[in-house]
């Protein structure tokens, strides 16, 4: 045991890529605030985009801004649900998230706690940092999905790349907007299996 320990501690830890995934409008669809597990969706191709990761031995990290719990407009513990009934589904499918990370703070809105200039609010990268720590992630060799402009930008001062999505407000997002994003996509895809393959094609996989 206490050799295993040591051996632990001298073997280096190679940090590895990531795909790190947006929820709502890139795993599951757009329905504005999720207050209810009933209103859950994977977006059609979604388990089988994760599975792919999976298969291929790339962590799967999903990345999301749950603003309505600072706003109040739903719990923790709804939110809490919401993520069981999300791991559920995509177990059905065959797939798993290998990290879950949640900023639930807003700036201005609400009462604190979650009432907070914080870190980790996308587009800032602090999400994708803690993951980072917490998984032993290369940052500069991942990639993030997402169907807005600020998860291109977290993306970006993460030090990854950013794919944006055609699904959720991301067609409109590049249709009408794409001049004014903060940081350009370096791929668009029309929805997550197709940014998967594009990020796994990238990796060599
Ligand atoms: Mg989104
Ligand atoms: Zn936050």
């Amino acid at each position: 045991m206490r050799n295993r320990r040591l051996q632990h501690t001298l073997t280096p830890v190679v940090p590895r890529p990531a795909v790190f995934i947006d929820r709502d409008g890139t795993l599951t669809e757009e329905v504005g605030y999720v207050n209810h597990p009933s209103r859950l969706r994977l977006l059609p191709r979604s388990a089988r985009a994760v599975r792919r990761l999976n298969d291929a031995g790339i962590p799967a990290v999903l990345v999301t801004n749950q603003a309505g719990i600072a706003r109040g407009y739903f719990s923790a513990e709804v939110l809490d649900a919401v993520t069981r009934e999300l791991v559920a589904q995509l177990k059905d499918g065959g797939a798993h998230l290998d990290g879950i990370y949640v900023c639930p703070h807003h700036p201005s809105a609400g009462a604190p706690p979650y009432r907070m200039e914080c870190g980790c609010r996308k587009p800032k990268p602090g999400l994708l940092e803690r993951a980072a720590g917490d998984l032993a992630l290369d940052l500069k060799g991942s990639v993030m999905v997402g169907d807005k402009p600020s998860d291109l930008d977290a993306a970006a001062r993460a030090g990854a790349r950013g794919v944006l999505v055609l699904t959720g407000y991301g067609r409109g997002e590049w249709e009408y907007r794409r001049t004014v994003f903060p940081v350009a996509p370096d791929h668009v895809a029309e929805d997550l299996l197709d940014a998967v393959e594009w990020a796994l094609r990238g990796l060599g996989r």
